[in-house]
């Protein structure tokens, strides 16, 4: 890795205009992230556009100089580098792309073990839990800028793709690397309160829905719930409000995989999985529905109705949580 980091560190010594980009439907690990690097190119006084295709959703807010990332402009402009982080493929950077006019150099950073490498310089790290924690290494070992707001941006990238420091992904160095964060001058109680006990109403109001519709399969070992578009425009939902709730399922006792469907506008349904054994790889099962992500994490858009994409993928589910004895 310190042979990417020193790359990196070069492409940032030899130029001025940077864009720092994230996948469509942001994470608490795509926006810290975007915010963390943003701020440190600023400290070393580059030019910086820290553009998200959703612009800063409303729940991430708090972040520290959340103000920064806006949505790409209608009118391409020029940039010498553009950076993606967190995306495991380019086209979930959405409409970022168009926004760039030129850029001489892509830069992937990224922990999805499903990232085919896209770009000039690409530094993966899938044992990585959260895209913050190798922004940490590159910025520690390339000395590059980390003051409180920055640290504060990576706490909550890592904390949030780590289930709050609870997945196995959490390895003894995720907890070093939150240690030195503190030291940096994250507020722990305060950014835990903002990140986690600062929901909508609303977000509640769709659990009780969610819960309505929740499924049990394959011995009760496979539990699923869905989202209409009929009940998300009844309670006004934002897409931002379902992030997390699929960890209820997951919380069931003997439950292995849980699966969270939601009907989209364009015709397609979302599909997000968490598995809670190794023996069964939900990336695996996204990767046949057009999606991807991680072991334990993954998502996809698959065409069809609700009910044709919930049938078809908790047919395959229940299939692989079958053969493999979990
Ligand atoms: P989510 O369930 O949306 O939180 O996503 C879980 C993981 O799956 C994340 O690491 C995503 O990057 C990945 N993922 C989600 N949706 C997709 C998709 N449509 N294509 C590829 N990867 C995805
Ligand atoms: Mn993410
Ligand atoms: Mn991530």
């Amino acid at each position: 890795m310190s042979e990417k980091f020193e790359q990196i560190a070069q492409v940032v010594r030899d130029h001025q205009r940077f864009a720092v980009l994230s996948h469509v439907r942001p994470d608490g690990d795509a926006l810290g992230s975007q915010l963390a690097v943003g701020l440190s190119l600023q400290k070393l006084g580059k030019e910086v556009r820290i553009w998200n295709e959703e612009g800063m959703l409303d729940k991430y807010r708090f972040l520290p100089r959340a103000e920064l990332l806006t949505k790409p402009p209608a009118q391409p402009e020029d940039v010498d580098v553009a950076i993606a982080l967190d995306t495991a493929i380019q086209n979930r950077l959405g409409t970022t792309v168009a926004a760039i006019k030129s850029a001489k150099l892509w830069v992937n950073i990224d922990h999805h073990p499903s990232n085919p490498g896209y770009g000039d310089i690409v530094c993966i790290d899938p044992k990585s839990p959260a895209t913050g924690q190798i922004l940490f290494e590159l910025m520690n070992d390339q000395k590059l800028p980390i003051d409180s707001a920055i640290a504060t941006n990576l706490y909550v990238a890592i904390s949030t793709d780590t289930g709050s420091f609870q997945y196995p992904n959490t390895t003894a160095r995720t907890l070093d690397i939150a240690a030195e964060l503190v030291r940096h001058g994250v507020d722990v109680g305060k950014v835990s309160q903002l990140t986690y006990e600062n929901y909508p109403r609303r977000r509640i109001e769709l659990l009780r829905e969610l819960l309505g519709t929740m499924r049990f399969d394959a011995n009760d070992r496979v539990a699923s719930f869905s989202l209409s578009l009929a009940t998300a425009k009844k309670l006004g939902v934002l897409p931002e409000d379902n992030e997390g709730l699929i960890d209820h399922l997951r919380a069931i006792r003997g439950v292995i995989v849980a699966a969270f469907f939601e009907e989209l506008a364009d015709g397609k349904v979302r599909v997000s999985m968490r598995s809670k054994s190794e023996k069964v790889n939900v990336c695996a099962i996204c990767e046949k529905f057009g999606g991807g992500g991680h072991v334990l994490a993954a998502g996809a858009r698959a065409k069809g109705t609700l009910a044709e994409v919930e049938k078809k993928v908790l047919e395959e589910v229940c299939h692989v949580v079958g053969r493999s004895n979990s």
